[in-house]
């Protein structure tokens, strides 16, 4: 970490220099006509920028490393692969995640679930609590969807992915298998704290409009709680363009596999909002080296209780996959 004063006596320097010594950082001051630059060496991601910026004598403050340190390739070389009952995301391995928007009844969680797990879905999904911008729209089946779901976990074998919208909920979710932590609570840190005390792998959405810096210090929120299973998922942000649901930030892919060693899943569904432009978004998100997909499928789109309009029938998810396949042989993915 850089930091930069102006106009300081010597005496204010070497103040501040021994109060960062004594937090165990080691400094280098170069001391200039009007500017004096302290370096500071050590782990600096415990500090906050704008507390030092706060120092009267500070101008400003760069950091030369990330903030996230867990989450960070540069201590953590190899991909993370996580295993959840022998189906794996990461280092190679490809997984899809497939099922309605949300549990509507067991006739459509079963039947949903096992069209996917016949077009090669890895895991299912489907939402029991909803995030709804209207109070008055579906806002789930609660805890009987929760039921529902593993109905359909238990009658296909298919681990199962749904979100945990409130901590309140969280002993409902013992036989769940991984949990998603929707878009609206990427930065609800009580709760990512709270679920980084759980061994579970977490799927950590990105925030409608979060940066990747900012996302992956969520996931670090859950990686220092000791849960070293976060997997992320790209949904689109919020951009000036109305063509689409949200803008689908495939380049948010390869930056994340540079920056952190995580696995990273798109979800086109949720990005496009509209069905005829997810099999170029999955299409897209394969090509860039995702680790996986979540995808919206539903067995009568047109009668959805939530998010129809973006979600496939059984056979176009068929055909995604499809071509997803190919791709994932030019990546050598094992899918
Ligand atoms: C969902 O996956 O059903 C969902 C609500 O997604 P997001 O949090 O990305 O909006
Ligand atoms: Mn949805």
């Amino acid at each position: 970490m850089i930091i930069i004063c102006g106009n300081a006596g010597k005496t204010q320097i070497d103040k501040l220099t021994e109060k960062f010594q004594a937090d165990g950082f080691r400094t280098h001051v170069s001391q200039g006509t009007e500017t004096t630059i302290i370096g500071l060496i050590g782990d600096t991601s415990k500090i906050d920028v704008e507390d030092v910026e706060a120092i009267d004598i500070v101008e400003k403050v760069q950091r030369v490393s990330e903030p996230y340190k867990l989450v960070n390739r540069k201590f953590h070389e190899e991909d993370t692969i996580i295993d959840v009952n022998g189906v794996k995301i990461g280092g190679g391995h490809f997984a899809v995640m497939a099922g309605p928007c949300s549990i509507e009844s067991e006739e459509q969680i079963v039947s949903c679930a096992k069209a996917v797990k016949a077009a090669g879905a890895t895991f299912l999904r489907g939402g029991a609590f909803k995030p709804r911008t209207s109070p008055y729209a579906f806002r789930g089946l609660k805890a009987k969807g929760l039921e529902l779901l593993l109905t359909a976990k238990k009658e296909t074998g298919l681990p199962v992915v749904t979100e945990l919208m409130s901590l309140e909920h969280l002993d409902l979710f013992n036989d769940v298998d991984v949990i998603q932590i929707g878009a609206r609570n990427m930065q609800n840190f009580e709760m990512l704290a709270e679920i980084g005390k759980c061994k579970k792998p977490i799927l950590l959405k990105r925030g409608l409009a979060n940066t990747i810096e900012e996302w992956l210090m969520s996931a670090e929120y859950i990686m220092s709680g000791g849960n070293e299973n976060v997997i992320l998922c790209e949904r689109g942000i919020r951009t000036f363009e109305t063509a689409t649901r949200n803008t689908f930030d495939v380049s948010a892919i390869p930056v994340l596999h540079h920056l952190t060693h995580l696995p990273v899943i798109a979800d086109p569904s949720h990005a496009a909002g509209k069905s005829a432009l997810i099999k170029p978004l999955a299409k897209s998100a394969a090509a860039a080296g995702a680790d996986g997909l979540m995808i919206e499928v539903h067995p009568n789109p047109s009668q959805a209780l939530c998010d129809g309009a973006q979600s496939l029938t059984p056979d176009a998810f068929s055909d995604v996959m499809a071509d997803v396949k190919k791709i994932c042989e030019l990546e050598n993915k094992i899918f």
